[in-house]
């Protein structure tokens, strides 16, 4: 059964393949869910095959037919996603992993070693902030925060040594926007004289805008990372993490995923492939116009000072979110993120939101204080206090996050009673 191209983006994330090298599933409507740590191997020259192809640049993963091993290697359903995420987000290939950090170490760990540079955005997701600043910084690689917003600071900061150039757009929690073109046209340009052994990559985090929102590949970025813990699963309930790339880097993600053993548990990529992924347009549709009127009632409230969200025509960067945010129609799709600002000096803002938050803790049924994002449960959080707590005060500064800040991922319950929920916390404060 062969698929046309002309299948929109929408129904194809809802079938996937309906036939994969990856397994023979013809009969099925869903492919099956597995669970088999090792597998059996029919004869000792099949089990040298499979080790041989395994991680080997000469194998084509995408039309060959694999040899499974062991779950930790490779297993159907993983492979299934892979396909299914590559095609979402126009990359060559992707490799899944058990978490988003997982993901976000192998697309930075297989382009370092002792010696060498990262660049990063400082509006940056918590505990990847700790993982270039506590865990890189002791293999000897060296890390600039750098205000990417700025092409030019990001041009002057590179060194011969860079190797990575490393961001969120969105950022986490800010919402501001990295130009990826732009930087994608200015890292090429270092790249012109560069052999490929010192090539720079850019690598973006995804999580925020999800491939709904934005495909940065199609931009010129090298690698998109992504949670896959947030919008792609959806409901909350599965971990799982993403490097969608080139082919060519593909060996090495697999085999750093085999040695450091961030592989994703088979039960979670089947319900990512199975659930996720199919409602994830849908999900975001309805998100994202909740979204809108949630962003637009924030905005005129007494008690709030800013509000971001790339849909509001006050955005800072909202020519820029106009261009790269665009769905999978073409449509401007600004997402489901919200970020916003209590009134009041440090301290007073700080207290002030906490005291929302609180409040939403309390009383609210159609918003949650929660960590995590991208669930169809409207969730809140503090991040001065809470996920970015890992970032010291002047870094957190240095990000832009204010003391007063409050994120907000708007889910799929009736806007009504969010508006409501949000109103009598914000009455409260
Ligand atoms: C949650 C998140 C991560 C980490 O993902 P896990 O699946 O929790 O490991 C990384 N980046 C962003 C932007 C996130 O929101």
């Amino acid at each position: 059964m062969g698929r046309d191209e002309a299948y929109r983006d929408r129904s194809v994330l809802i079938h996937g393949k309906f036939t994969s090298e990856k397994w023979d599933f013809q009969d099925h409507i869903l492919p099956p869910i597995t669970s088999t740590v090792s597998f059996r191997l029919r004869s000792a020259e099949r089990g040298a095959q499979g080790f041989q192809q395994f991680a080997n640049p000469e194998f084509d993963r995408e039309t060959g037919h694999p040899i499974y091993i062991y779950d930790r290697l490779e297993e159907p359903c993983t492979g299934l996603l892979e396909e299914t995420l590559a095609f979402a987000e126009k990359g060559e290939c992707a490799v899944s992993f058990g978490s988003g950090m997982a993901a976000i170490s192998a697309a930075i760990g297989i382009h370092v070693k002792s010696g060498d540079h990262l660049l990063y955005h400082p509006a940056i997701y918590g505990c990847t902030y700790s993982h270039i600043n506590n865990w890189l910084t002791r293999f000897g690689v060296e890390s600039t925060p750098i205000r990417m917003l700025c092409l030019e600071e990001v041009d002057q900061a590179i060194r011969p040594e860079t190797r990575v150039v490393y961001f969120e757009s969105p950022c986490n929690p800010t919402m501001e926007l990295v130009d990826l073109e732009g930087l994608a046209r200015l890292v090429k340009r270092h790249n012109e004289d560069r052999p490929d052994s010192e090539r720079i990559v850019t690598v973006v985090d995804n999580t925020f805008a999800s491939p709904y929102a934005q495909r940065p590949l199609t931009m010129g970025i090298d690698y998109v990372v992504h949670s896959l813990t947030k919008h792609i699963s959806g409901f909350g309930a599965t971990m799982g993490g993403v490097v969608i790339g080139p082919a060519a880097s593909e060996p090495a993600l697999l085999l750093y995923r085999k040695d450091f053993g961030g592989s994703i548990a088979p039960d979670a990529a089947w319900h990512i492939l199975v659930y996720g992924i199919p409602s994830l347009a849908v999900r975001m549709e309805r998100q994202q116009a909740t979204a809108l009127h949630v962003a637009e009632f924030l905005s005129l409230h007494p008690k709030i000072g800013r509000v971001y969200y790339p849909g509001l025509d006050s955005f800072p960067q909202r020519e820029l979110a106009m261009k790269q945010m665009r769905d999978i129609d073409g449509d401007f799709a600004p997402g489901s993120m919200i970020f916003f600002e209590m009134k009041g000096t440090h301290e007073k803002a700080y207290h002030t939101a906490m005291k929302v938050c609180d409040h939403l803790a309390s009383q609210a049924l159609s918003v949650t204080l929660a960590v995590s994002l991208g669930q169809i449960r409207t969730l809140v959080e503090h991040p001065a206090s809470m996920t970015h707590a890992a970032l010291p005060p002047a870094a957190q500064a240095a990000a832009g996050l204010s003391p007063g800040g409050i994120r907000l991922s708007i889910g799929l319950e009736d806007e009504r009673d969010i508006l409501r929920d949000l109103e009598q916390a914000l009455e409260s404060a």
